[in-house]
């Protein structure tokens, strides 16, 4: 049980809480000793994640973002869920520079990011129920530096 850990955090789809979401999940890896790169990595993910959860699941309403994150040895696996209007295509939506924002403010490019900040990246999906994204990253233990004199 010693090498296993888990946080939760339930918030509503506010921006203003985007920013609390990443730095708390940042926070809580931290005793796996990541890197200050890793630490930017699971960041940027976890905003992207976040950020889908506001623009897209909930749009113009305001909805509740499950957070969970959970360490199991040297690996972190960040689910985050919302109960929004979902995803009709999944595999579409994945697409590099896909974006159904009609406004072209977005790029289309969230799913990729967590895709290339995270080692595993699986997104669930149902029409009118919502969207979970399970991302992990293996963190492994930093050499010891030995002082020899
Ligand atoms: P960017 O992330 O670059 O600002 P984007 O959000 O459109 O643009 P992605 O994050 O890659 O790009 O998401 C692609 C598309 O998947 C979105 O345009 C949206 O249609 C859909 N999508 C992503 N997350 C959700 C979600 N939580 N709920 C509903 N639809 C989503
Ligand atoms: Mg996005």
């Amino acid at each position: 049980m010693k090498s296993q850990n888990f946080m939760k955090l339930n918030f509503p789809s506010k921006s203003a809480n985007e920013g609390f979401a990443r730095s708390a999940v940042a926070t809580f890896c931290t005793q796996l000793d990541p890197t200050v790169e890793q630490i930017n990595d699971i960041k940027t993910a976890v905003s992207e994640a976040v950020t889908n959860c506001i623009v897209h699941g909930y749009k113009d309403t305001l909805g509740i973002i499950y957070i969970t994150a959970t360490i199991k040895e040297d690996v972190l696996t960040i689910k985050i869920v919302d109960k929004g209007v979902g995803i009709e295509d999944i595999d579409v939506a994945m697409q590099p520079m896909y974006t159904s924002d009609p406004n072209g403010e977005r790029a289309g490019i969230g799913f990729m990011v967590m895709q290339s900040f995270m080692d595993t990246l699986k997104v669930k999906s149902s029409l009118g129920k919502g969207t979970r994204v399970v991302m992990t990253k293996k963190i492994k233990p930093r050499e010891q530096n030995v002082i020899t004199t």
